[in-house]
């Protein structure tokens, strides 16, 4: 339920109840939208801030506690809508000790604490504020801001794929912007993420007569023997794209768990690993699944009595926006810099990429403070990033 309120302006200044910038991060924080808890809080956190400046919005809940949020803000349409597309979870706090409360919002040394601080709260409360200030000084739009904050992106981009499925009923875009944390550098392109589990069969039994089982260990260590020379021999030479980009460098692959055996006196029957394995644009996800059948394939013809299956835990393709579009050059004149990058996490980006508008992905806080301990952003920098998110507003829709 949107609440009403009345507005009290000085100067183009939301007077009644409007929340400063460090006064919204902080809310957002405590709004400790974890995998477990969700997003729905955080969700009803900014509602109620935009509903201060008269800006509707729509909370698209599921599942008791996911939550995506969408506001429009409307114009006179005569050119295309610029949508900021935002995350609202952050991943929990994680084993390791923090000296501040995770989910505290402790402000100290001008700087906020918190999980989500840098990614992506305080690039979502610039935002929501850069918006807010556009709306509250009466600016005359020609084309919609779209605000958009997903549920999930940490996880399964679940609240993205929510939203583009919606593709119908949003307007054509002229770019995207993610406030993600970048350190305010220009982002424009990520590699993509393919988590594959690959579980081995076999056959238990005694410990005392391994003859009569099948140890699917034993099984895992051929599949490892081979995945050994995979992602430098196979992967980059037999198949287009994998070849060395020039801002991302090499596709790469890690086997990052393995899990196998219940008791010491017990022949294996199953085992499995995570492979982890980052793309470059021009990969296809599917060409490396087959690849892996393939080499499945070829050691049961070795063996008969190996079995292998390989299952998709989760992808994200790479993001690559042309750096030369006029979309990138107006966001480079707006931000005055003109250097683009690529970074080495991956953003819902690609998922935006697929409604046909480029993406730039553009933020305040540092990625290296991202999912650690005693996670933080400089208020400052929250601060400069409302000031930036203006600008480019003005840039494209005034
Ligand atoms: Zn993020």
């Amino acid at each position: 339920m949107q609440q009403k309120f009345f507005r009290f302006f000085f100067r183009g200044r939301c007077l009644y109840n409007c929340l400063t910038v460090r006064e919204l991060l902080k809310k957002l924080i405590q709004a400790e939208s974890t995998p477990d808890k969700g997003e729905l809080a955080a969700a009803e956190v900014i509602s109620a801030e935009l509903g201060r400046s008269g800006i509707d919005s729509r909370i698209d809940s599921w599942d008791r506690t996911r939550a995506n949020i969408i506001a429009q803000v409307k114009s006179a349409g005569t050119r295309a809508a610029l949508l900021f597309a935002c995350h609202l979870d952050v991943v929990g706090p994680g084993e390791a000790a923090w000296e501040k409360p995770a989910f505290g919002a402790v402000e100290s040394d001008g700087k906020i604490y918190g999980r989500g601080s840098a990614d992506m709260k305080g690039g979502i409360a610039a935002i929501v504020t850069a918006i807010r200030r556009i709306v509250d000084s009466g600016t005359k739009l020609q084309g919609d801001i779209i605000f958009f904050a997903a549920a999930g992106e940490e996880t399964d981009s679940c609240g993205a794929k929510r939203f583009i499925s919606d593709s119908g009923r949003l307007p054509e875009f002229i770019g995207v912007v993610i406030p993600e944390p970048t350190d305010f550098e220009i982002v424009t392109a990520h590699r993509g993420m393919l988590w594959l589990e690959v579980a081995t069969k076999g056959k238990a039994a005694h410990g005392s007569t391994p003859h009569l089982g099948v140890n699917a260990i034993a099984s895992m260590r051929s599949v490892l023997d081979e995945l050994e020379n995979y992602p430098r021999v196979f992967l980059p030479k037999t198949r287009a794209g994998a070849e060395p980009h020039k801002l991302l460098g090499e596709c790469s692959m890690s086997i990052n768990t393995i899990a196998g055996g219940k008791a010491l006196n017990v022949v294996p029957d199953k085992c499995s690993i995570g492979i982890d394995i980052r793309t470059l644009p021009a990969q296809n996800h599917q060409d490396i699944i087959t690849d892996l059948e393939r080499i499945f394939a070829k050691l049961k013809s070795e063996n008969p009595q190996f079995d292998a299956e390989v299952s998709l835990l989760r992808q994200v393709q790479a993001l690559e926006t042309d750096c030369s579009c006029d979309f990138v050059k107006d966001f480079c004149s707006a931000v005055e810099d003109n250097k683009t990058r690529a970074v080495g996490f991956t953003t819902d980006g690609p998922y935006f990429a697929s409604l046909g508008a480029p993406v730039v992905i553009f933020g305040p806080g540092k990625p290296q403070l991202c999912h650690k301990p005693d996670e933080y952003i400089e208020v400052s920098d929250v601060e400069k990033a409302a000031e930036y998110y203006r600008n480019i507003i003005l840039k494209f829709l005034t």
